[in-house]
């Protein structure tokens, strides 16, 4: 019996999300009594016998290079296979976008029961009871998933990654891939060099700014600190920034490590999309606005003076 965490991977590097799935399944099988193994479908530039420090013993892979655009049909049946093929009785991938599109068809394959979102390792005392957010992070549920197959997805920027001194042995998984369903003609780089959900720090801005005309400064300041940028809702429908860019109850979720939010009054459906962020640092002119409640640091005080002179700090450091 074994966990079996997926890894997501882009541009032949693995996804900072799977580092945290790497160490939570590895905790997981070493709660249970049971192996720690990673799958990898494709092929990447980085050493796989590395993710041994997360804790894993083995990595299987599948290295067809068919398999490195993310296409579900493809990676459902090898999923299913590598199941099969390890014994694994308890699966763990990112909840990220790959894991949000792989997950649900994981479950319904291995006819297994899925705690989509997980943010902290199963109570195992009375069952296999797994704790999620739920509401926008209002409320939690504790679900008790009772197949004897498990699939779980873990929140980005939920578990804290450990690094030992392990070293994994790397094992050729013999999958054939299916043809794909899919073919990607072309990618448009949408703006930014950081993914949004990838992002240790995002900046992130609103109505406050007028227009956008004036996101060259939030540009800046999320370019000095390696940042993705963001927007609240409003922004994006107005077209002033692209709709990728809105955050909240109905745009993407994020939990970065650091989230600027300028000019953004704080409103609930916002919030709801980037409350699980570890600092949140506010910079509004209106002392009263509610999104100070929520804020680790705030600033109160004109953006268009504030950013410009935080951007020159920043770049003296
Ligand atoms: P405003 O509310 O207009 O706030 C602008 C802020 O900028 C104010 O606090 C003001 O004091 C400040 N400001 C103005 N000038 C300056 C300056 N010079 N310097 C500094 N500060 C300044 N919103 C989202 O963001 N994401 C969602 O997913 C979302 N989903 C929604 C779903 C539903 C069903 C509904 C009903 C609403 C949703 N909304 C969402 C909208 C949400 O309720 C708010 O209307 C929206 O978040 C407000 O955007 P804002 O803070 O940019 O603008």
């Amino acid at each position: 019996m074994s966990v079996l965490i997926l890894i997501d991977h882009a541009d032949g590097h693995i996804k900072k999300a799977s580092f945290e799935a790497l160490t939570y399944g590895a905790d997981i099988a070493q709660q249970n009594g049971m192996a720690a193994e990673a799958l990898l479908l494709g092929t990447v530039t980085d050493d796989l016998a590395t993710l041994g420090k997360y804790g894993v013993t083995k990595v299987h892979q599948a290295g067809n290079t068919a398999f490195n655009q993310l296409d579900v049909q493809v990676y459902l049946k090898a999923i299913t296979e590598a199941v099969n093929a390890t014994g694994a009785t308890i699966i763990v991938l990112a909840h990220n976008q790959t894991g949000k599109a792989l997950a649900p068809g994981i479950s319904a394959a291995l006819k297994a029961g899925l705690v989509a979102g997980a943010i902290a390792l199963p109570d195992t005392s009375n069952g296999f009871v797994v704790k999620k957010a739920v509401f926008s992070g209002k409320a939690f549920a504790n679900v008790n998933i009772n197949t004897a197959i498990k699939v779980i997805s873990l929140s980005p920027n939920s578990y804290k990654v450990t690094v030992g001194q392990g070293i994994a042995t790397v094992q050729e998984l013999n999958l054939t891939p299916l043809p794909a369903s899919i073919k990607i003609t072309a990618v448009d780089k949408v703006s930014g060099d950081v993914p949004l959900t990838e992002a240790d720090i995002v900046v992130s801005a609103g109505r406050g700014l007028k227009g956008p005309e004036n996101w060259g400064m939030v540009e800046e300041l999320a370019k000095t600190l390696h940042a993705a940028t963001a927007c609240s809702r409003p922004v994006a429908d107005s077209h002033w920034r692209p709709h990728h860019e809105h955050v909240g109850q109905t745009g993407v979720q994020i939990a970065p490590n650091l989230y600027i939010a300028i000019g953004i009054s704080g409103a609930i459906q916002h919030l709801a999309g980037v409350n699980r962020s570890k600092t949140i640092v506010v910079i509004n002119k209106d002392a009263e606005a509610p999104f100070f409640k929520a804020a680790d640091y705030g600033i109160v005080g004109d953006a268009f003076e504030i950013v410009p002179k935080l951007t020159e700090e920043i770049k003296k450091m």
